[in-house]
């Protein structure tokens, strides 16, 4: 008798967000589903792990019904050590989400999301990121949840390229009203950064970061151009940094020491 497949679920949002809860149902129509996310927020922690303290793993409940496993770490870590401990056997796929906000472009270096999925990837297992372009937790993810099931369908069929995984950002529209799907690139797009400045009661300075998100890509095959047209966007990614393109200039210079 053939198992159905095993997927592991998180996020970076915290194992309480609406938008896990939605995607581990999407995936229970492919298979059988197991929750590892972090217990707090952990949103723009990008791919840090927990060395200097121990990290605990327990049982979450919501409505009385234990929903999956809290982890008090971050979301490369509830990746990590659910492979390496809580699960009975490898999953056959790894999805992160549905992020409660876009991951595009230069986004995807900060994101905790798309770093749950990567670790699914650096382990060799397909592995998806997918984030809904809304920040608001109330928002109607019937959509994207829709559209996360028909995504990991395609990719439990035919799998990934070894190291890839798929970053799919999500508009904010009806199901009915999104035009299709896009294979994209990152576009040119940061966030042009400045911190608020202001006095604690004891006269000293805080800072805190807020900024303005601006795309200097105006090309269409972008992330970004995607979303904007109404289309869901799929960007392969990597984690391999290596600048191929500039390996053989660099082996010419005068390196001897
Ligand atoms: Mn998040």
């Amino acid at each position: 008798m053939s198992q159905r497949p095993l997927i592991l679920v998180s996020n970076d949002d915290g194992i309480d967000a609406p938008g896990l809860e939605a995607l581990a149902q999407a995936m229970e129509a492919l298979g059988e589903v197991r929750i590892v996310a972090p217990e707090r927020q952990q949103s723009a922690v990008g791919h840090a792990i927990t060395m200097q303290h121990p990290l605990r793993a327990y049982p979450h409940r919501r409505q009385g019904r234990v929903f999956g496993t809290a982890v008090t770490g971050t979301p490369a870590d509830c990746v990590k050590l659910a492979l390496a401990e809580l699960l009975e056997r490898p999953p056959a796929l790894v999805v992160s989400g549905i992020n409660h906000g876009s991951n595009t472009s230069t986004n995807v270096l900060y994101s905790g999301t798309v770093s749950a999925a990567a670790e699914g990837a650096l382990y060799g297992i397909p592995s998806i990121a997918f984030s809904l372009c809304h920040p608001d937790w109330e928002a109607d993810l019937s959509a994207a949840r829709l559209v996360a099931e028909h995504i990991a369908r395609k990719v439990l069929e035919r799998g990934l390229p070894e190291g890839v995984l798929l970053n799919v950002n999500i508009p904010p529209l009806p199901f009915e009203e999104i035009r299709g799907i896009r294979i994209t690139r990152q576009a040119q797009a940061r966030w042009i950064e400045e911190f608020d400045s202001r006095t604690d009661p004891l006269g000293r300075t805080y800072y805190w970061l807020t900024g303005t998100f601006v795309n200097f890509d105006e090309r269409e095959d972008t992330d970004e151009a995607a979303v904007a047209a109404g289309y869901v966007s799929i960007t392969p990614i990597h984690y391999d940094l290596t600048a191929y393109s500039v390996l053989k200039e660099l082996r010419t210079w005068p390196w001897s020491l």
